[in-house]
């Protein structure tokens, strides 16, 4: 299989796809890998981690221009997101001793609680931030003790084999991580349906989470599901409206909009409107669009042909304002504003591209019923200089992560994930070890 680059359309690799007995293999060599894997002592795979996390740093340059030429993202944004996969691999290292289990205090003995690991963990990882969400996955399991098998989006393959190959190099033994190539509906359901698999970490469209978590029922798999968004950047007249509206842009064509924490329903009260659309409209125009492997390019192409059909769905009309784009091969598309109602497709569905829906809005209920009626509930941003009312909002707001005078979803510390149809699980932070073990009880009598 050719792997493209999408700002050229070029081919830049060719990859070999996996099918279901390369699948399976790779489930093997996982399972039998994990015995001496889990009984080495947490510290132990910590120490491996750090090591890890070390190349990391040490190939970050390399990592990063593989991710830019796969995923066309500008090389600035691959160069953050590298340093946050060292970052998470550190974390974990740090982390995992720290994973503490309780004693209880009950009749006739004593009472414990021990941290398990699954076994072989499945993760189905995006083509969206193809290193960064591979680590968010990979950082917990391997720390809790599990071997896992990573299948990368077809599109998007690179990052995660060279990753495959530091862990190696930094001494994780060999079956540890495996990484495995293929179409989702033939590796990604195999390791769904696969009995020696005991978890998948999933992220992706919440079609396909739906069918995950459809199938991992046969055999009581637990699943982890990062989904769709449809995030709401609430802004009241009360806010800084010069720095709302020179953040509010980022915080959707970030990542040209293949962001599923991507604020692309801007909320903005009636009172002002018209001075925020003007400043909105300012600050998107100065977003530079264009060759991603050059260091000030803040946007590059959209991931596919397939991707930009889809994204140009949602504008019809006249948007309040179109950006530049480059002409000529690429899968570009331009910075789009569109005003909207909260019932319009573009305020509803997860549009994955640089389309943003500007939504009036006349005060604080009316704010919390719009930003609230939508199936989706990852992430989302309130902009006020009131205090109270900025909490007050923020906990009638049913999403898994929110910021006040800021569009943050995503730190290492920190927990990351989804309420309603944005899935359900925790990534990030000590909360991610959750999803990595089981608890088991112990009671002794004395
Ligand atoms: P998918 O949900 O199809 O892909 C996510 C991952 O799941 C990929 O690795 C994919 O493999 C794999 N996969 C696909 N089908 C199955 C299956 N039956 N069983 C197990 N794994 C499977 O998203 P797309 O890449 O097709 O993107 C479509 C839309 O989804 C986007 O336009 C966007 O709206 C949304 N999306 C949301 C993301 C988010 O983070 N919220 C991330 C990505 C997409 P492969 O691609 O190799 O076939």
């Amino acid at each position: 299989m050719l792997v493209v680059n999408p700002a050229t359309e070029q081919p830049i690799a060719e990859v070999e796809q996996a099918g279901i007995g390369e699948t399976d293999a790779a489930v093997a060599r996982a399972k039998a890998a994990f015995p001496a894997w889990r009984a080495l002592a947490p510290g132990d795979r910590g120490r491996l981690l750090r090591r890890l996390a070390m190349l990391v740093e040490e190939h970050g340059e390399e990592l990063a221009r593989i991710e830019t030429r796969n995923v066309g993202k500008p090389i600035s944004d691959s160069r953050g997101e590298v340093g946050m996969v060292a970052d998470v691999f550190h974390f974990y290292a740090g982390a995992v001793d720290k994973h503490h289990g309780e004693t209880i205090p009950v009749a006739g003995g004593v009472d414990m609680t021990l941290r398990e690991p699954l076994g072989v963990v499945g993760l189905i990882v995006p083509w969206n931030f193809p290193l960064n969400i591979s680590s968010w996955k990979l950082g917990p399991a391997l720390a809790c003790g599990n071997t896992v098998v990573l299948k990368p989006a077809e599109l998007t393959p690179l990052s995660a084999l060279r990753l495959a190959e530091l862990a190696l190099a930094a001494g994780i033994p060999e079956g540890v991580v495996n990484v495995v190539v293929g179409k989702g509906s033939v590796v990604g359901q195999r390791l769904v349906d696969h009995p020696d698999v005991a978890k998948i970490g999933f992220t992706g469209s919440t079609e396909v989470g739906r069918s995950v978590m459809r199938a991992a029922a046969a055999t009581i798999k637990r699943v982890t599901l990062e989904l769709g968004g449809k995030s709401a950047n609430v802004i009241f007249a009360d806010a800084d409206l010069e720095a709302a509206a020179a953040a509010a842009p980022y915080a959707v064509f970030g990542n040209a909009g293949q962001d599923c924490c991507a604020r692309s329903r801007i909320l903005v009260e009636r009172a002002a409107y018209d001075r925020l659309l003007d400043l909105l409209v300012d600050a998107t125009r100065g977003i530079k669009v264009g060759d991603p492997e050059e260091d000030s390019t803040e946007m590059g192409p959209l991931i596919s042909a397939e991707q930009r059909e889809k994204v140009a769905s949602f504008v019809d009309g006249d948007p309040v304002f179109r950006g530049d784009a480059p002409n000529g091969p690429g899968f570009w598309f331009p910075c789009t504003l569109v005003e909207a109602s909260n019932d319009d497709r573009v305020a509803r569905e997860e549009v994955f591209g640089p389309v943003a829906a500007v939504i009036p809005f006349a005060g604080e209920e009316e704010a919390i019923r719009l930003a609230n009626d939508t199936p989706y509930g990852l992430s989302g941003s309130i902009w006020t200089e009131n205090g109270a009312r900025g909490l007050r909002v923020a906990r009638a707001i049913d999403t898994g992560v929110l910021s006040i005078n800021a569009n943050t979803s995503v730190r290492v510390q920190t927990p990351f994930g989804g309420f309603k149809q944005s899935g359900f699980g925790r990534e990030l932070g000590m909360h991610a070890l959750e999803g990595y073990s089981d608890v088991k009880n112990l009671f002794i009598a004395t």
